[in-house]
């Protein structure tokens, strides 16, 4: 397996990702297997559409899944990433739909059984399809373990937690109003209706009192709708009303007479204060009636078009049609009073963007109420975790306002609901295997209902459907509970919460222990990413152009606990830069990586030796707690500043003279112990960013001399060796880091960046600061490019630039280095730039649109920057006098 070919010289992840995956696969590095020596490390793969492509929130969620995964794995757990898909009954159903309209086939052509068919094919089809771009990501999970939310078993967990909760009297059937699309023809769930805004009207309307004394008139927008009220509503607080309150009225176009009843869901400053009830076409509407025992009428039916419940010239019409014929026969007959233009949020179905019809149906519910204390207990007393916290009072709140969760659809794709009746004697058959004669009766002339479940009536149960549940199976035993789930706080209310009241309502145990929840990841102008706004950016482009690294490693750099992520497609180059800059540093090293990692001689280290070693095991511990905490942001910047900042800007360059000057035949000391350094150090970046970054730390790990031969993905995640942790030389290196920055910007400030050969003073009362610097005379001129530096014992006397630093203060003598009338023109021209930027900002902050307009972090910023300008100015100001 050591692949000892040469390097290349560049790095192109395309070259080698893809080989990299096999080379894992093919090992059986990702196999899961039961092993009762190890601990376990269990995490559900949030079931993604199957007929879905790869979208950017995947890129991160798995990203973070796979981070877990492969830390955990290196760490020695016996891991299991549990992979598969969602058969997603609408969204499939809609997508076969489509496809066969195309063709002119609707699905009734077909049948029920057909169809059903014709979306397996589609299904089959897909099926790999989304797995194959999770493979690109480099989701380490073992394939073969997928599963299916229509599998046969996890069909069969399904109506085992049907049955269940309806012997326990969870489920029932009952009238009630639904988010219905006529299009679709079925019940949608508050998630899958999106609220648009329209521009509309507000009518009002005169309804005569059924006394002949008066009137009142109610506002409404949806006038073809009254042919089915019931009542008229106003506030019990509405002195204008008070009096009229259980009189009766005549509803206009018919000839029924209904009742004004007093109700505190009426809105008094809501058009004329009145409004009509319709109990079947509108759930607030639904919950009045409720209270006040009054009957519903259908007036318009599951395809939109008006019912026999309404008058006879309205029958059949389409709601539109009614609208504007309603409209017109209360102009006619003197009852419009009013038409107002009005702005207001109309649900449209998410899948088709027809308007939804709140509808009066019957389908079948959960009382999620009654199951779901267990899941607020877990989450209070700390048994389950939310992460970033402040989730957790959200997660209250839901369960405090948990409502019947609707779970029946008038679909065909999905699992039939295991309810049969007998045609016979009207008996209803509620069982978890086909029914075929009537327990009651005999008769075998039995239906099941033609309903299917709501998707998440599958997913709720996929932490243990999965291993086996309701089956007392080996894998359910060793994988369940599981100890993460991540996924996006937009599916917290209807996924993850109903997951912890299935887990703890069937096996009770809660599914999992941690839950993580990702940002979501918006365009750069902060706004969701959406089909109609072609603003996404798929994330198998950016693998193309960058490589799988990079996304992965600027996804969690750019995860913080609390915004959504803005995504400037452009921030991927910032992971591409950072694998490159490994790749190069690691091509620095090879010549001088050993063939084994030698125990380090402490005692013969510089200080640059015992830096970066405490460094480097400082990053590793903290690495820990950022991984046990999940400070995902954290995670990718430490190991960033670790590699980029410590090892290469200043370890690896403090080591050139050694490898540059040193004859390497006789292999001196320092020479030989600072290869040594570089193998330990290497091995264990590799190892550490292998979780963020698999493919480039596997590639190069497999030119480490010292693998054996062996895959980096099943190496043992390097543990914290305290002993090289030197607070002390930390701060002595620290010292000399400011002292050479400070010297390299006293150089860039003069224009002397090339100058090697200036003489720098330094003077200070400090005894330690002054050992350091003479001991570390050598690397300092090195690292500075500088030809000497001078203790002094006071100020010069010539004109200098100074710097300081803790108690030690540099000197630079430019009496003769610097052309004095440039320098000066130099800077005031530096000053006059500034002052016009000054000048800007000037304005901006105390413009009041930008006062009221902006938010506060941008009005800081602002504010700094100005602050920080003026600060610079001061600086060059007193420049230009020492100057002259
Ligand atoms: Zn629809
Ligand atoms: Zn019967």
């Amino acid at each position: 397996m050591n692949n000892k070919t040469d390097l290349n010289d560049r790095y192109n992840p395309s070259e080698f990702e893809e080989k990299i995956y096999k080379l894992w696969e093919s090992s059986g590095a990702f196999k899961v297997r039961i092993d009762k020596s190890k601990k376990n490390y269990v995490i559900p793969m949030p079931p993604p559409n199957v007929t879905g492509i790869l979208h950017m929130g995947h890129g991160l969620q798995d990203t973070i899944q796979d981070l877990y995964i492969r830390y955990k794995r290196m760490k020695g757990f016996n891991v299991f990433w549990i992979p598969g898909k969602d058969h997603a009954g609408i969204a499939t159903q809609n997508v076969v739909e489509k496809m066969l309209e195309k063709q002119g086939i609707k699905k009734e052509d077909l049948g029920r059984d057909d169809f059903v068919k014709k979306v397996w094919e589609v299904v089959e089809k897909h099926k790999d399809h989304i797995s194959k771009q999770k493979i690109k990501i480099g989701d380490s999970c073992d394939w073969s373990k997928e599963k299916f939310t229509l599998d046969k078993d996890l069909s069969r967990a399904v109506t085992h937690a049907f049955v269940e909760l309806y012997n326990r009297g969870f489920i029932f059937k009952g009238k009630y109003i639904v988010n219905w699309c006529p299009r679709c023809e079925t019940a949608l769930s508050d998630e899958e209706v999106d609220k648009i805004t329209e521009n509309s009207f507000l009518w009002e309307i005169r309804y005569p009192l059924a006394d002949g004394d008066g009137s009142i008139t109610v506002s409404t927008t949806r006038p073809e709708t009254m042919l089915g009220d019931t009542a008229v509503a106003v506030n019990p607080q509405d002195l204008r009303y008070k009096h009229l309150v259980g009189k009766k009225v005549n509803l206009p176009l018919t000839n029924r007479v209904i009742p004004i009843i007093a109700d505190s869901y009426v809105d008094p400053d809501f058009g004329s204060g009145a409004v009509k009830i319709t109990p079947a076409h509108d759930p607030n509407d639904f919950d009045v009636a409720r209270r006040h025992n009054l009957p519903s009428i259908v007036v318009i039916d599951s395809k939109g078009k008006m019912t026999p419940q309404v008058p006879q010239p309205y029958r059949g019409l389409d709601r539109d049609t009614c609208r504007e014929r309603v409209i017109n026969d209360l102009k006619e007959r003197g009852y419009l009073v009013k038409t107002t233009e009005y702005t207001h949020n109309v649900g449209k179905c998410s899948r088709c963007n027809t308007t939804i019809e709140p509808s009066l149906s019957d389908q079948w519910f959960v009382d999620l109420k009654s199951i779901s204390s267990r899941a607020r207990e877990v989450v209070e007393n700390g048994t389950v975790k939310i992460y970033p916290k402040r989730w957790e009072k959200i997660y209250f709140d839901w369960l405090d306002n948990i409502r019947e969760w609707c779970i029946s659809r008038q679909l065909w794709w999905g699992h039939r609901i295991p309810v049969f009746y007998c045609k016979n004697c009207g008996k209803q058959i509620v069982s978890e295997s086909e029914v075929k004669r009537c327990p009651d009766c005999n008769s075998d002339n039995i239906e099941q209902d033609p309903d299917v479940l709501d998707t998440w009536f599958s997913s709720w149960l996929w932490p243990f459907s999965t291993l086996g549940w309701p089956l007392n199976t080996e894998e359910l035993e060793q994988f369940y509970p599981a100890d993460l789930l991540v996924s996006g706080y937009d599916i917290l209310f209807f996924w993850i919460i109903k997951m912890v009241i299935a887990g703890t309502t069937f096996t009770g145990k809660p599914p999992f222990y941690d839950i993580y929840l990702t940002p979501l990841i918006r365009d750069k102008f902060g706004r969701k990413m959406a089909k109609s706004l072609n603003n996404g950016i798929d994330p198998i482009e950016i693998i193309n152009k960058y490589g799988a690294d990079a996304l992965r490693f600027t996804l969690v750099y750019l995860s913080t606990d609390g915004q959504d992520i803005s995504l400037d497609p452009l921030k991927f180059e910032m992971g591409r830069n950072f694998a490159n800059k490994l790749f190069n540093a690691f091509k620095f090293c090879y010549p001088y990586l050993k063939e084994t990692i030698e125990p380090i001689r402490y005692d013969e280290c510089d200080l640059y030796d015992r830096w970066i070693l405490s460094k480097l095991q400082t990053t590793v511990r903290n690495l820990d707690q950022y991984y046990d905490n999940y400070k995902l942001q954290f995670i990718a910047s430490s190991i960033y500043n670790f590699i980029w900042h410590d090892f290469c800007d200043w370890y690896i360059e403090s080591c050139k003279p050694f490898f540059f000057n040193s004859d390497k035949e006789t292999a001196n000391q320092a020479y030989v112990r600072k290869a040594n350094i570089l193998t330990y150090i290497m091995d264990y970046i590799l190892k550490i960013l292998h979780p963020l970054m698999p493919f480039i730390t596997e590639e190069l790990y497999q030119h480490m001399k010292s693998n054996n031969g062996n895959l980096l993905t099943i190496q043992k995640y390097p543990g914290v060796e305290e002993k090289y942790i030197s607070d002390i030389d930390e701060k002595k290196f620290s010292f000399i880091e400011n002292l050479i920055v400070s010297m390299r910007t006293i150089k860039a400030e003069l224009n002397l960046h090339s100058r090697k050969d200036l003489e720098f003073f330094y003077l200070t009362k400090n005894s330690d600061e002054k050992n350091i610097i003479e001991k570390e005379k050598d690397s300092i001129k090195f690292l500075a490019s500088i030809k000497e530096i001078k203790f002094i014992a006071k100020e010069p006397d010539s004109r200098f630039s100074s710097s300081v630093i803790s108690d030690t203060i540099l000197y630079l003598v430019i009496e003769d280095l610097v052309d004095k009338k440039k320098e000066i023109e130099r800077l005031k021209k530096e000053i006059v730039k500034l002052e016009a930027t000054k000048e800007k900002l000037s304005i901006k902050l105390n413009s009041e649109d930008f006062k009221s307009k902006a938010k506060k972090e941008i009005i800081e910023k602002t504010e700094k920057e100005y602050s920080e300008i003026e600060k610079t100015v001061e600086i060059l100001k007193d420049k230009i006098n020492k100057l002259t």
